[in-house]
């Protein structure tokens, strides 16, 4: 079994480690009647092992977009028009259907927000868990049972309720139930799109907790996508800000939570309350995301940012600098600031 880690010596080892999955320069269209929709342009990111990588932004900015190329599940009209997605040096856009279907298995797994809706209800929560183990591994079906027992009661279910039906179970369960079922395996990567939107917020930061605590303990690496901030920030050890299709600014969560360098990064954080800290007045960010269709030219941002550099930023779009330790902005007021060290 892994040792645990603290916060500093998972991020101190994640950051000398070769990384689990590598997004190199990924680009989705979707062709609308209207036109071609660049909804990810030119995005690279790196998860390293035991690493959680949180993505965030509003809505329609891409996130889930990307969730989608990862596992593979894009469909019409959208379309993974370039890039390559390494997973340990492994190009997932380049595997055929039958070996991403062992893949997807073995290797990494998926929990959606409506996933704990996709139980089949007619079939118990352990035969579920027990499916996904035999269908790929040669375990024998009173093994499978047993494991499937085990992985109940390391996401909190009592290993009793494994002849439950699905509308036995609460929605937190029914939550918890699909991921033991993502757990199954010992994949390395878990990728987590609102995995617990659906639910109240205590049951939501239980869970967020205890999914901590399973990484720490099997040292998977977990995407991490949700539009609630506070819980991204909390539970990310690093965070990547997408606006408009673009990466804007990847850091660590504590310096996208302390020291955030992007506008539109500063405008985010300021319209979320913090689950912990001082009360203060929120701000929202004016005006809303562009059409991609025909999104601005210059920095994508630049028709929200009142700190825009007249003749330039309408113009030029900035390109991703390296700001600070694994901290990453693209905004022209940056470009002094590194450019005189
Ligand atoms: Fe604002 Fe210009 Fe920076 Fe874009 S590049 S965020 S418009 S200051």
């Amino acid at each position: 079994m892994a040792a645990v880690l603290s916060k500093d010596e998972a991020a101190a080892a994640q950051a000398d480690s070769a990384p689990l999955l590598s997004v190199q320069n990924l680009e989705v269209e979707y062709h609308t009647p209207r036109g071609r929709v660049r909804a990810v342009d030119d995005v690279s990111f790196e998860i390293h092992p035991n690493e959680v990588f949180g993505l965030a932004g509003e809505s329609g900015c891409g996130k889930s977009t990307i969730a989608h190329a990862i596992t593979r599940i894009l469909r019409p009209p959208a379309y993974i028009v370039g890039g390559r997605i390494l997973f340990q040096g492994m190009d997932i856009l380049q595997m055929n259907e039958a070996n991403l279907r062992g893949f997807r298995w073995e290797h990494m797994s998926i929990v959606f927000q409506s996933a704990m809706n996709a139980l089949n209800p007619v079939i118990t929560v352990g035969t579920q868990i027990i499916d996904a183990i035999q269908a790929h591994t040669d375990m024998s079906r009173s093994d499978a049972r047993q494991r499937a027992k085990e992985l109940l009661n390391t996401v909190g279910i009592d290993p009793a309720r494994i002849d439950s039906y699905p509308h036995q179970l609460s929605g937190g369960m029914r939550q918890r139930a699909v991921i033991a079922i993502a757990l199954a395996l010992n994949q390395e990567l878990i990728v987590m799109d609102e995995p617990t939107t659906a639910l109240d917020v205590v049951v939501q930061k239980q869970i967020m907790q205890e999914i901590r605590q399973l990484k720490n303990q099997f040292g998977f690496s977990i995407l991490f996508i949700t539009h609630d901030l506070s819980l991204l920030v909390e539970f990310s050890d690093r965070i990547g800000i997408m606006y408009a299709g673009e990466l804007v600014e990847v850091a660590p969560s504590k310096q996208i939570f302390t020291d955030p360098q992007h506008p539109y990064t500063i405008r985010l954080m300021n319209s979320f309350p913090t689950v912990s800290g001082p009360r203060q007045r929120l701000q929202g960010i004016p005006g809303s995301p562009p059409d991609l269709i025909t999104p601005p030219p210059g920095c994508r941002f630049h028709p929200r940012c009142d700190v825009a550099i007249a003749g330039r930023c309408q113009e030029v779009p900035p390109s991703l600098l390296n700001v600070g330790d694994r901290h990453f902005a693209a905004c022209h007021l940056l470009d002094e600031k590194v450019s005189h060290g």
